[in-house]
């Protein structure tokens, strides 16, 4: 199964997912992933007709009065976006841009005036076949939304379990946002009772007012709290920062860069 509705009151409607990573499979590791079983790899071959074939037969049912009144509360009956996200990271597919190119079929063949969202950690959008992915979406009135969680190497090793600092999310973060409108999105959260470090936060404030100097379009930053408990092991060193904690950021990122901040604690 590729396609899976999720029921937001939040965003007012249901955003339907198409997981590129049946298997669990992420190029990176988060602290806060809430897939169970997660292992590291890459997406494995899709069934790109069977894709299709389920997002439409899927579409078709759920434009129906019956399955919106059967699945969804009074208020989010409709079809809020249809987003490449799921089980892990969905660039790491080598068909990623043949399954866009599918998407942009099944949702323009069901005449639905959707946008297509991809929920990505960034890592591969100096990918050729991820770059002509994202140039599409960007044709076909897409949204990219961009993990930055940390600014530091250390703080993006203890988080994403991944290398790499400041240097190589700005030139990740100007690939994708010349192809596609894009979206920064940050989970924030307590280890061990501690809220990030000052040094942590400077260091990411500083990197999102950098990218705005340098011209780099962006459309804004999202910051969430922890929603749902992460399933990854130390899962239990984790906790949820403060409505007001997260609000004081999401205020030096507007005065630092300009740009339109949404909170989800
Ligand atoms: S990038 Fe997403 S799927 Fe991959 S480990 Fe992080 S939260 Fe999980």
């Amino acid at each position: 199964m590729y396609v899976y509705p999720v029921v937001s009151r939040r965003s007012g409607g249901v955003s339907v997912g198409v997981n590129l990573n049946p298997n669990n499979a992420c190029n990176w590791a988060c602290a806060y992933c809430q897939v169970e079983g997660l292992v590291r790899g890459a997406a494995p071959r899709i069934d790109l007709e069977l894709l299709s074939q389920e997002l439409e037969d899927f579409l078709r049912l759920a434009t129906t009065p019956t399955w919106m009144e059967e699945h969804a509360p009074a208020g989010a009956r409709r079809i809020t976006d249809l987003a490449l996200s799921g089980n892990g990271e969905p660039t790491t597919s080598t068909q990623f841009d043949e399954v866009v190119q599918r998407v942009i079929t099944a949702r323009d063949r069901l005449e639905l005036d959707v946008p297509i969202v991809l929920i990505t950690n960034g890592s591969r959008v100096h990918v050729e076949e991820v770059q002509r992915g994202l140039r599409s979406m960007g044709g076909a009135g897409g949204q990219v939304w961009f993990k930055l969680d940390r600014a530091t190497a250390t703080g993006r090793e203890e988080v994403n379990r991944i290398q790499g600092g400041a240097e190589r999310i700005a030139d990740q973060l100007t690939a994708a946002a010349g192809c596609c409108p894009t979206r920064v999105q940050t989970c924030m959260f307590t280890v061990d009772d501690q809220p990030p470090a000052e040094a942590e936060l400077d260091a990411y404030v500083s990197l999102l007012e950098d990218q705005v100097k340098a011209g780099v379009q962006l459309d804004g930053v999202t910051l969430y709290g922890l929603a749902r408990p992460s399933m990854q092991p130390g899962a239990e060193r984790l906790g949820r920062v403060s409505p007001e904690w997260l609000e004081a950021l999401a205020e030096r990122v507007r005065a630092a860069t300009g740009l339109p901040v949404a909170v989800h604690p």
